[in-house]
């Protein structure tokens, strides 16, 4: 029997492991040169604009919020299909999130309900791009203009996807990604933001550790209520071990994506009834390769005999407002018909730089011999 075959799985090459290594020889372990240099390199790659790290995806996108005032009576927008993060920090500034359906084909929000939804209160509009995949930015900065919203962009699988060839953070608003160890480019843990200008870069700085300013040798003031969110040198020599070879792993997830497109063929969808992600290798960065299954089978069945055959399946992501937290709030079932669908029967194929193409072809046989019995 092949080795079993995760949903995901980091690469991680020999400099990074000698950088990590020279950092922790350095005598400098936390916040201090690597994290300097991972947000030089992340600034240029993004145009120029303002780059801040963190120790999180999470905490960006509260940071975010925070910086553009966003509070109690205030209402955000965002999609029910992702992780429960991109909720779950409109709660931590105390604001009221707002769910709009998605879109059945790209499983992103749809932007034409997220204007059903604006209401005097709307203040900013949360967009996820799921697998990595973009919604149409233009549509998205459109209605950002029309209302005067704000737009964090969850960004969090983002990295390295593109619209109309410029990269994903380098134009639009705020924009935060994630490098936790599951993303295209990770530092184990850890994020960052991109920002509009020096007044909110300097405010993400004290946001992100305890609102504290400096001055000269021993001035020190905090006027703001910050936390503990630095990203540490150790994390980010990985990050620039990862950063330097993005292109690569791009790449070679848009080969991958395009292999499991030729192998399960035209026939697929119309033979299992199942809903392949659209084919787009222009913008996508393809985190993730999901597969919507037919309602005859049941997820949880599927993911079963996976295993059996050797073959990890990830389920990204069960519909937010269906959480007791959130049906607390007066959310329940039957809301966002197409996202509960979604959520209930996508499951996510294997997809990481270090697959080869039969790894692809393995899983697209046992996926096509589950989905026959
Ligand atoms: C990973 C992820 C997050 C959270 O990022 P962390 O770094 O784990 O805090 C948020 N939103 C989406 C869509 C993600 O995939």
């Amino acid at each position: 029997m092949n080795e079993f075959l995760p949903f995901s799985r980091p690469s991680i090459d020999e400099a990074t492991i000698a950088g990590v290594a020279e950092t922790l020889r350095s005598g400098w372990i936390t916040s201090g040169p690597k994290v300097q240099e991972f947000e030089r390199q992340l600034s240029e790659y993004f145009g120029g604009r303002f780059v801040r790290t963190f120790n999180s995806g999470t905490c960006t996108m509260e940071i975010a919020l925070r910086i553009a005032g966003i509070g109690q009576g205030d209402e955000v927008i965002t999609t029910p299909i992702s992780w429960v993060a991109t909720a779950n920090v409109i709660l931590e500034v105390g604001a009221t999130p707002v769910f709009a359906d998605v879109d059945p084909v790209t499983r992103n929000i749809d932007l034409d309900e997220v204007e059903v939804a604006i209401t005097p209160r709307t203040k900013a509009i949360i967009p996820v791009y799921l697998a990595g995949k973009p919604v149409d930015m233009d549509h998205l900065y459109k209605i950002a203009a029309r209302h005067k919203l704000r737009v964090i962009e969850d960004a969090a699988q983002a990295i390295g996807s593109t619209w109309q060839g410029k990269p994903i953070g380098s134009f639009g608003d705020f924009v935060s990604f994630s490098f936790q160890a599951n993303k295209n480019i990770t530092t184990s843990e850890g994020g960052c933001l991109v920002l509009n200008n020096a007044e909110e870069a300097a405010l993400a700085e004290k946001y992100r550790l305890q609102g504290v300013t400096r001055s000269g040798y021993d001035g020190i003031e905090v006027d703001v209520l910050g936390g503990k969110f630095n990203m540490t040198d150790i994390a980010a020599a990985i990050g620039l071990g990862q950063f330097a070879q993005l292109n690569v792993f791009t790449a070679q997830r848009r080969k991958l994506a395009r292999h499991y497109f030729d192998t399960l063929g035209e026939v697929f969808e119309i033979q299992t009834g199942a809903q392949l992600p659209p084919a787009d290798f222009e913008n996508t960065n393809w985190h993730l390769f999901q597969v919507v299954l037919p309602e005859r089978i049941n997820r949880a069945d599927f993911m079963a005999h996976m295993k059996d055959k050797n073959i990890g399946i990830g389920y990204h992501y069960a519909p937010i407002h269906l959480f007791k937290l959130y049906r607390a709030l007066g959310f329940k079932e039957g809301m966002f018909p197409i996202a509960e669908r979604i959520g209930r029967q996508i499951v996510s194929l294997p997809m990481f730089a270090a697959m080869s193409e039969s790894d692809v072809e393995r899983t697209c046989v046992a996926m096509c011999e589950v989905l026959k019995n």
